[in-house]
């Protein structure tokens, strides 16, 4: 028998005219300079969509961002779904290579830039001839603007269109809730970058999951800095989370220099933030320097937080880092650490043990292990190690134009590549990505365990452990560090400080110092990098 419910579609125009009609007075703070409120954000919203008929943007067309957290690019992720386009964010970290293979084989039709990032994608233009039109955001940069017939500025069009007015929901009747609605391709550490195409019901869901008290938790109350980027699994969900719950939003803009991104969060109170360990790390020889009182929920994933860092944070913020694991392709988030009513009996060092594991899968996610050598599903103990595999309403089923896949089971689960453990309470704990794992006489080292273990050395800025061919044991380890200004440190002592902690035929066979290790296009350590250094070193 069929539920008498109404078949009301999830889809993102909702967020829109929620935060219109709830939200309207809250504030939009926006490279540290705009101050605006949702009233105007979503007007310039409904403006947009008539730009995107003016501009002859086909429904169903791909529409690229290449910007920085800004409030343009949060109206461009209301604007751009709502009217049946899909939002397609560029990583503006990527390649010259790789950008113009994701706009042509996305196929573009439209690519909203911001004005200071002109000179990194104009370029390539003639490379990707299938955009037809280039809108320049203006962001208070002064790099000149080509004379090109096909540049438009976005101030202009906003303010010669008029307001699209009635129901957002009515209007676009979205009444398929499967429609694309984003475009995000991983990094292609591995091969050609990949899209994932989330839909409208696939961001709702999420961002509802990551709503959840418990998890992330948002909620009217707090002012959220996402200093993830907005290209990055979209800022993992927070631009569309804050506006659902109505919480105040602070875009930090292209800046990610350490003082800048404290100012904001004192001045604006910010309650939760989110990024990377490795902009974490780069924050904290200041944190002192101000008054983070209203943080309450600091977020970290994208690759391991050490306990070293959350914990410089719990003694200089009050608060630790919380993990949360996830995947472009889980929309991002997929788990999010903490502990729970059952871990306060715990002495203060289990606890932290509790908050260094990745955590729970949020509610709709489901999570199981294989034995990388047999396949079989393994138990949920706490030490059987396998390859996390994962299923969900916010999990891609497939990447955009790509025929098939083995990253996808013939049952339907997402393989991550990542190794991990799963305890009898449902805790993930990532142990390494299958890639980076060290195969030394038979035998596996974990990287992320021997850089958690460099990584609680106090001098310790930076570590990434990588595999260096061996005749002998197949593969030993070596440790890329960076250590902290005016530090002395040896790779004697690094071997006495971890020795206590790991096996000792883990102990690296060689450290190698840098000033500052090589990073990704998000922002993570790029072992990529560093293992084609050594090759041609
Ligand atoms: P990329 O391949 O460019 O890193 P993603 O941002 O989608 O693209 O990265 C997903 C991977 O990042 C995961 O498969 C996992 O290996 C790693 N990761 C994400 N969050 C965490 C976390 N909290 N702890 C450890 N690793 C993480």
């Amino acid at each position: 028998m069929t539920g008498l419910m109404q078949p009301r579609p999830l889809t993102i125009p909702h967020i829109l005219e929620r935060a219109e009609l709830l939200y309207s007075h809250k504030l939009v703070v926006s490279s540290g300079s705009e101050q605006l409120t949702y009233a105007d954000v979503t007007d310039h919203a409904r403006r947009l969509a008539t730009v995107l008929e003016r501009l002859q943007v086909p429904r169903g067309a791909r529409v690229a961002t290449f910007a920085s957290n800004n409030r343009r690019h949060l109206e461009l992720y209301l604007a751009v779904p709502a009217t049946k386009r899909v939002l397609h964010t560029i990583n503006i970290r990527l390649s010259a290579e790789h950008i113009e293979f994701i706009v042509n084989h996305a196929e573009d039709d439209v690519v909203f830039v911001d004005r200071a990032l002109l000179p990194r994608i104009w370029p390539s233009v003639e490379r990707m001839p299938r955009v037809r039109h280039w809108v320049v955001l203006p962001d208070g940069s002064d790099v000149a603007i080509p004379s090109d017939p096909r540049i438009c500025d976005y101030d202009e069009l906003i303010s010669s269109a008029d307001a699209f007015t009635g129901s957002f929901e009515q209007a676009f009747t979205l009444a398929d809730e499967h429609l694309a609605s984003g475009l995000c391709y991983t990094s292609g550490t591995t091969g050609p970058p990949k899209g994932v195409l989330y839909s409208h019901r696939s961001t709702v869901l999420h961002c509802l999951g990551t709503l959840a008290a418990g998890f992330i938790g948002l909620s009217e109350n707090d002012v959220v800095m996402p200093i993830v980027p907005m290209f990055h699994a979209n800022a993992w969900g927070l631009p569309y989370g804050a506006m659902m719950a109505g919480a105040s939003l602070v875009l930090p803009g292209p800046s990610a220099e350490p003082g800048h991104l404290l100012r904001l969060m004192e001045t604006e109170r910010v309650s939760i933030a989110a990024a990377v360990p490795t902009v974490w790390t780069s924050l904290t020889p200041e944190l002192s320097a101000h008054d983070l009182s209203a943080v309450r929920f600091l977020l970290g994933g994208g690759s391991a937080v050490p306990d070293s860092l959350s914990e410089a944070y719990r003694t200089a913020v009050g608060v630790p880092i919380t993990h949360s694991w996830g995947m472009t392709e889980v929309s991002p988030v997929g788990a999010i650490g903490g502990t729970r009513s059952q871990h306060r009996r715990l002495s203060a060092k289990e606890q932290i043990a509790v908050c260094a594991a990745q955590g729970q899968p949020l509610p709709l996610v489901s999570m199981r292990l294989l034995d990388i050598e047999t396949g079989e599903k393994l138990p949920r103990n706490g030490h059987s190690v396998g390859e996390l595999q994962v299923a969900g309403p916010w999990v891609a089923d497939g990447y955009f134009r790509v025929e098939a896949d083995d990253s996808f089971t013939e049952d339907g689960w997402l393989r991550t590549g990542d190794l991990a453990t799963i305890d009898a309470d449902g805790y993930l704990r990532l142990v390494d990505r299958m890639k980076d794992l060290i195969k030394s006489g038979g035998e596996w080292i974990s990287s992320v365990e021997l850089e958690t273990a460099i990584a609680s050395h106090p001098d310790v800025v930076e570590v990434a452990v990588i595999a260096r061919p061996d005749p002998r044991w197949t593969e030993r380890p070596v440790a890329y560090v960076a250590l902290c200004e005016g530090s002395t440190t040896s790779a004697e002592d690094l071997l006495r400080h971890i020795s206590p902690l790991v096996a000792k035929w883990w102990l690296p066979d060689e450290f190698v110092f840098m000033t500052t290790l090589p990073k990704t296009g998000t922002g993570k350590l790029s072992k990529t990098a560093l293992r084609a250094s050594t090759r041609t070193a």
